[in-house]
């Protein structure tokens, strides 16, 4: 019998279903590290934005490509806020990531594959000890289709536009409520179809449609999920 063996337990689903919620509590819980996989695409869309290689009218792959090796992304972990923050070139680009801007972009940078593999590979690294809470779009299809625990999230477009209109306007920006829908559905759309890595249910996923659904009851149920996928790693 192993005693102690971590798992791997990968969320996926689509924009502002709470993933990042559950998964930093279950993380915090279970002692493992959270990773959100959704920060490192929005740090490159940052850093394509202020190149200039990203508007709503263009992209210009080859740029980004060819510059791909000057982008270096870490997470640092904030002792103030209990919570890793993305670092962008050795600079603190959390609050800047989840602006409506970058969310407007980051689904077209997320359809470049040189982009994907950079991030994949990363982010497989940081699972090579496990003990590890990953979101994000392709998590239980493509980082890790091994994970102990797979999740697959959803709720219906309008709950999940008013949470992330909710956050959005706690944190003081200038939003509408249908600008945040209409941003919520075109990614949905563009995340689910693209050739690369496209968001959908991973082989062996459990599905779980928290539309009416509080947190507490999303927790419990999660938390013992993983609890009892922990058990059988150690049988
Ligand atoms: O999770 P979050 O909403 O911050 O993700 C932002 C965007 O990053 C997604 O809409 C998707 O285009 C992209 N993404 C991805 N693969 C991941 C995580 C995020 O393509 N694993």
């Amino acid at each position: 019998m192993k005693t102690n063996q971590q798992i791997i337990i990968a969320i996926d689903g689509f924009s502002s279903t709470g993933k990042s919620t559950i998964a930093k509590q279950l993380a915090k819980k279970l002692g493992y590290l959270y990773v959100d996989t959704g920060a490192m695409y929005r740090a490159v869309t940052l850093f394509a934005i202020q190149r200039g290689f990203v508007t709503e009218k263009l992209l210009d792959k080859k740029k980004l490509i060819e510059s791909l090796d000057e982008i270096d992304l870490k997470f640092k972990y904030n002792d103030r806020l209990h919570f890793s923050e993305m670092y962008l070139n050795g600079k603190n680009v959390e609050k800047e990531i989840r602006t409506l801007e970058v969310s407007k972009l980051v689904s077209k940078i997320s359809t470049v594959s040189a982009v994907r593999k950079k991030l994949v590979e990363q982010q497989q690294k940081m699972g090579l000890r496990k003990g590890l809470v990953m979101d994000g779009r392709d998590i239980g299809t493509v980082v890790f289709p091994n994970a102990e625990l797979k999740l697959f999230m959803t709720a219906s477009p309008k709950k999940r536009a008013v949470r992330r209109y909710k956050e959005l306007l706690d944190k003081g920006e200038d939003v509408t409520y249908e600008e945040i829908l209409q941003n919520v559905q075109q990614r949905d759309l563009i995340d689910s179809t693209r050739a690369d890595s496209p968001l959908k249910k991973a082989d062996g996923a459990i599905e779980f449609d928290n539309s009416d659904m509080g947190l507490k009851e999303q927790f419990e149920r999660v938390y013992n999920m993983a609890l009892r996928r922990i058990k059988e790693a150690n049988e």
